[in-house]
């Protein structure tokens, strides 16, 4: 279907991006790559007045190092993201899930932050930034303020960002040494979205795993935490068996969608076999 009649702006700051949404009021709508919009105006499950393209910002593309985290731009690729050298060294599992979503294509044009705003519980990149602990930086007319990714994602295709703000870009605590990473995504065809996915980390130290972090796809209407399989995973052996043991939880306090992939308890007992097998990857299991 042809998207419904829409006004058009290309800011050349993120300053201009911010007054223009401002400006367009609640029916502007920002864009990056458009490669979760497009489908919804092209189906006119959306149908904004006015959008605002921020994808050829490039004050918001790109990975810088900040000390003992990342800045990742919100207008990053995934396709960047996946070939970033800083977020192979201090933040793989970003790389290790970007190069899951999707084709080619979609990576290319697609960014980190359209992603995590967009606000869909099946796609790969919320879960992944939950399980890392990240912080969101959002500018609006006022000023702009940080988000944690704890509090970011509030319901289905739904975020804490407010009208006339944009996503400028994601603090990413950087990963130590002595942890190991996960993406598990679970998906019918090569290219096709997670029925479930898993994103896990793991410390290790002396043949245990000391402390864990496990984010959960398409386990709700938002990327889930998942704090029972932490907790059990602290201080059990870096083995197969414990770790699957701790996976047992992973399903607990979950309410996975029903749809033609699979019904709720089939996306439980993926949730704990690919928490297992993410756990022990991560632990070096
Ligand atoms: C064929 C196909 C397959 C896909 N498969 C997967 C998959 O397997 N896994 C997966 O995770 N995703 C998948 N996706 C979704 C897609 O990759 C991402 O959702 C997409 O990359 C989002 O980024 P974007 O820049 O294209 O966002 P856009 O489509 O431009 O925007 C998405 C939403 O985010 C908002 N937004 C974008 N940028 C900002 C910003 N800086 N500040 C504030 N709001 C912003 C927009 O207003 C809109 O609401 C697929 C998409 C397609 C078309």
């Amino acid at each position: 279907m042809i998207p419904a009649k829409f006004d058009y702006v290309k800011p050349a700051t993120a300053d201009e991006a911010v007054r223009a949404l401002q400006e367009g009021g609640e029916d502007a709508k920002v864009i990056a790559g458009g490669q979760s919009l497009l489908p919804l105006l092209r189906l006119r499950l959306a149908y904004p007045d006015l959008l605002v393209d921020v994808g050829g910002l490039d004050e918001l593309r790109g990975v810088t190092d900040a000390g003992d985290s990342l800045m990742i731009g919100a207008t990053t690729t995934h396709y960047q993201l996946v070939h970033d050298p800083l977020i192979a060294a201090h933040c793989g599992v970003i790389a290790q899930a970007a190069g899951m979503v999707a084709d080619p294509a979609v990576r290319h044009r697609g960014t980190f932050g359209g992603s995590l705003a967009h606000g869909d519980p099946a796609g790969d990149l919320p879960a992944v930034a939950l399980a890392l602990g990240a912080t969101m930086i959002a500018r609006g007319p006022g000023g702009e303020r940080e988000i944690p990714a704890s509090d970011f994602f509030v319901d289905y295709l739904t975020t804490a960002l407010q009208p006339g703000e944009i996503l400028i870009g994601v603090r990413v605590p950087k990963l130590g040494g002595d942890w190991g990473y996960r993406y598990e995504k679970f998906h019918r065809t090569a290219q096709a979205w997670a029925i479930v996915g898993v994103a896990a980390l793991a410390r290790r130290s002396n043949g245990q795993v000391a402390e864990a972090r496990v984010g959960l796809t398409n386990m709700g209407s938002v990327p889930i935490r998942a704090h029972a399989v932490e907790a059990a995973a602290a201080g059990a052996a870096a083995t197969r068996e414990a770790l699957n043991a701790a996976a047992a939880s992973a399903a607990d306090g979950t309410e996975p969608p029903a749809d033609l992939h699979g019904a709720p308890d089939y996306r439980r007992h993926l949730a704990r076999v690919l928490t297992g097998r993410a756990l022990a990857a991560a632990a070096g299991a």
